[in-house]
């Protein structure tokens, strides 16, 4: 899927938490999306997930406006958050047959039991959502992207939470996604971390892009916008 951003801005009351933003990435970009907190990420992302509308400017999924996009379309872009979008009162597994479901899949057992191995949570598939911790909600959330593959994922700092083995499961799951096509915007303050995974990199700060480059190596002009915009490094 490629994302087109033109002159995208997005107010709260007189304040604009986004200003202008111009964005064109093609498909199996793994893009880190960086800036110090308050810097616009959350909101660039609720408004690319259709989940605020625009103030001014347009998104575009392959060519065609956000606003014109029918439900197929807009299935195709997946976000993970923290507040991940997971039924608490249905278990593990049901949650996962629920969304391939939604989605128009004939739920296949084999696949969700696989999903679920992956990411380590075979042993809790029967329990229900509610009683996992926050770093397993994380974990049924990627095996939940994995099933149903989405040509946009959109990742709201999803590595808080999750251990170093979930950490390298969410990495490697990203890296697959990407080879096959798929776009990926990553939000972080862990900025060593996306910057040895993506494939670009852009920078916020104030609702405003001042970096936005394909990563190299080394990157002397990451380095000085890094630490003109993000001088305290890592959160
Ligand atoms: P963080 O790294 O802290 O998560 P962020 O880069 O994701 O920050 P946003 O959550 O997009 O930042 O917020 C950008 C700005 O918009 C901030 O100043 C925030 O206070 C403001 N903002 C976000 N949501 C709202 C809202 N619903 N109403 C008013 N202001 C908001």
């Amino acid at each position: 899927m490629r994302l087109t951003v033109k002159k995208l801005s997005k107010a709260y009351g007189f304040f604009w938490a986004l200003k202008d933003l111009n964005l064109d990435l093609p498909p199996g970009e793994l893009v880190a999306l960086l800036g110090p907190n308050g810097a616009g990420k959350t909101t660039l992302l609720k408004l690319i997930a259709g989940l605020i509308p625009p103030s001014l400017g347009k998104i575009e999924l392959d060519r065609m406006p956000l606003s014109h996009a029918n439900g197929s379309s807009r299935a195709q872009i997946g976000l993970l958050a923290p507040a991940a979008h997971l039924y608490e009162d249905l278990t593990v597994r049901e949650n996962l047959q629920f969304f391939t479901s939604l989605y128009g899949w004939k739920h296949d057992a084999g696949n969700i039991s696989s999903a679920l191995a992956s990411v380590d949570l075979s042993d809790r598939a029967d329990e229900f959502v509610s009683t996992l911790s926050s770093g397993m909600k994380c974990r049924l959330s990627i095996a939940k992207w994995a099933l149903l593959k989405p040509g946009l994922l959109l990742l709201d700092e999803p590595y808080g939470v999750l251990d170093g083995s979930g950490v390298d499961l969410l990495e490697e799951f990203l890296k697959a996604h990407c080879r096959k096509g798929n776009l990926v915007i990553l939000a972080s303050h862990h900025v060593s971390r996306v910057l040895k995974i993506c494939s670009r990199a852009i920078i916020l700060h104030q609702g405003r892009m001042t970096f936005n480059a394909p990563r190299q190596q080394p990157w002397p002009d990451f380095d000085q916008a890094f630490r003109e915009f993000l001088p305290h490094g890592e959160a």
